[in-house]
């Protein structure tokens, strides 16, 4: 009895041994041809495609909520690449490098706060955002483009002296955000001061000035161009002691490409990026992104809110914003030729 019993056992025991390796229905059997999976991919059943990076992206970025919803911070996990992580090598990454695109990573400490939540009330502001380029005279011989980007140190103070002594405040884009979605007030004849492209003069002409009339200016960074060291640009020690001093630095994507009609992958790339990039530096989460050239689509707007930005700029000129264009915000582009009584004539405009 003992030993049938016994016998009965072993059968059973066989039994779930070799159920237990057979494969499910729908699981895969590899051979030894067989390509093997990605060790980042968990298995999925057979018939639904395997999730690439970019469909499940494509999923997490489908529209959420309201217009005027902040990036939520569940949100950020779920636009992290799903291939192996790697860490950014600390060696300065030149713009050649863009054609690898290595999945952007995000520390952990990178967890962001949510921004201010939204309060349903629907608002308006006019708060003319000044966009400055190079603050320096152009060289012998610059183009019309560059002569037309850039604004000379003298002239650059007399718009300072300008907004100072006329009864404007300089405030910066969060406390515009912050009248937009809850209604903290904003002082009289607000404005904010943008530079793009982050050129070596920002610091050199345009910081002193901003110290000596105490206003912040918001700088845009193209960051594999100041990790690469390339001339014309600051560079991180700048930026870095720039920012103790309380200005404020956010994202001009990482090279500056036309970030229309790009793939989410190339998008969240540039990203995380640019926002791993600074982070890295000066210790906070950019919440901005100044779109390169203004260039920007739907898919752009969304992967930068995933990725827990607050807004984007924009080339767009107007001055009037509002709790649902955030991400579309309009600016005033400050050309060289522009007289003090240009840039009043500018601030007073009612668009
Ligand atoms: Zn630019």
């Amino acid at each position: 009895m003992t030993r049938r019993l016994g016998l009965g056992t072993v059968i059973i025991l066989f039994l779930l041994a070799v159920s237990a390796c057979t494969p499910a229905a729908g699981e895969s059997v590899l051979t030894p041809g067989s390509p093997q999976p990605s060790p980042s991919v968990s298995p999925v059943p057979t018939g639904t495609p395997a999730l690439s990076p970019s469909r499940a992206l494509t999923v997490t970025l489908s529209p959420t909520a309201s217009p005027t919803a902040l990036p939520t911070a569940t949100a950020s996990p779920t636009v992290l690449p799903t291939t192996t992580p790697t860490l950014r090598p600390t060696a300065t990454p030149g713009p050649t490098e863009t054609a690898t695109m290595p999945p952007p990573t995000v520390e952990p400490s990178a967890t962001p706060t949510p921004g201010p939540a939204p309060d349903g009330s629907a608002r308006s502001a006019r708060v003319p955002i000044l966009m400055y380029h190079y603050i320096s005279d152009p060289p012998a011989g610059a183009n019309a483009v560059r002569r037309d980007l850039s604004v000379s140190p003298a002239l650059f103070e007399s718009h300072l002296r300008y907004l100072r002594d006329h009864g404007y405040h300089v405030i910066t884009l969060d406390d515009l955000l912050r009248f937009l979605t809850s209604g903290q007030p904003l002082p009289e004849r607000p404005v904010i001061l943008t530079f793009d492209d982050g050129y070596l003069d920002n610091y050199i002409n345009a910081f002193p000035l901003l110290k000596r009339y105490s206003m912040v200016g918001h700088f845009f960074l193209i960051t594999d161009f100041v990790d690469a060291g390339q001339a014309d640009y600051m560079t991180w020690p700048q930026i870095e002691e720039m920012s103790a001093a309380g200005q404020r630095f956010g994202s001009h994507s990482r090279n500056h490409p036309d970030l229309r009609g790009q793939s989410v992958d190339y998008l969240v790339w540039q990203a995380l990026g640019g926002l791993e990039d600074i982070q890295k530096h000066l210790g906070y989460h950019p919440r901005w992104i100044a779109y390169p050239s203004g260039s920007y689509d739907k898919r752009t707007i969304q992967v930068f809110k995933s990725a827990n930005y607050w807004g984007g700029l924009t080339t767009v000129q107007g001055a009037t914003h509002t709790g649902d264009g955030i991400f579309e915000l309009s600016r005033v582009r400050v050309r060289g030729s522009y007289s003090i009584d240009d840039l009043a004539r500018l601030l007073a405009l009612d668009w």
